[in-house]
């Protein structure tokens, strides 16, 4: 018990510290152009080890995923966005029922790559969707306690993505799940660019 709220009080003053950084304007991003088509799948891999481990093989989730079959560039701060990644399937897994599944979609607009990821929790009310990604909000106190963390997660997932003059939002049916949404500048990669 003791190293367990150890490791969450240290997890909550990095995202603490995370915000603050930012609030001064000291969070710079590290770019570089990445596929994020890949970058998806490689987070959806680990997650799919993680649900087939020990620890969480009696829960039953299925993750499924509907990705672009090519690459798609986008300039980010690796790092971070898999942070924000993570944030969102670590919320997705703490609020599905048994047996639930996890879907992560992928596609492209003219100017954006739209990542979602999908899950058929308790969901969320209509009137907490934006409250969402305030600094330390949770839906339910009582049900949020007992799920652990600290209400800071959705909230650096915001301004992350806002630094990379992207934009998340969720939608929710409530009773039946969560949808997850981050779109993010698109680079278009020009194959002729060289010739
Ligand atoms: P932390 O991420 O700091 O460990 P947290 O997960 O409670 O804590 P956020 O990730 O910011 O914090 O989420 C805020 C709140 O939004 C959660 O407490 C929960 O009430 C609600 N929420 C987030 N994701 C989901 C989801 N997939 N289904 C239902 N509710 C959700
Ligand atoms: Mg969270």
């Amino acid at each position: 018990v003791t190293q367990n709220e150890t490791d969450r009080m240290i997890r909550m003053i990095q995202d603490l510290l995370h915000l603050s950084r930012i609030d001064a304007g000291k969070s710079e991003l590290d770019v570089e152009l990445v596929d994020i088509t890949e970058l998806l799948d490689h987070v959806l891999n680990r997650f799919d080890m993680l649900i087939h481990s020990t620890e969480y093989e009696d829960k039953k989730y299925n993750i499924e995923r509907h990705l672009l079959d090519r690459p798609a560039f986008v300039e980010i701060d690796t790092d971070r966005m898999i942070q924000v990644l993570d944030n969102i399937m670590n919320n997705a897994l703490k609020y599905s029922p048994d047996g639930g599944t996890i879907t992560g979609r992928m596609r492209q607009t003219e100017k954006a790559v739209i990542i979602s990821i999908k899950d058929e929790g308790m969901g969320i009310p209509k009137n907490d969707l934006v409250k969402i990604f305030s600094r330390f909000y949770r839906v339910d106190r009582a049900r949020s306690r007992a799920m652990g963390g600290s209400g800071l997660g959705l909230a650096i997932s915001k301004e992350v993505v806002e630094q990379h003059g992207g934009r998340i939002w969720a939608e929710s049916v409530e009773g039946k799940g969560t949808t997850f949404n981050l779109s993010l500048p698109y680079v278009p990669f020009e194959e002729d660019e060289w010739s």
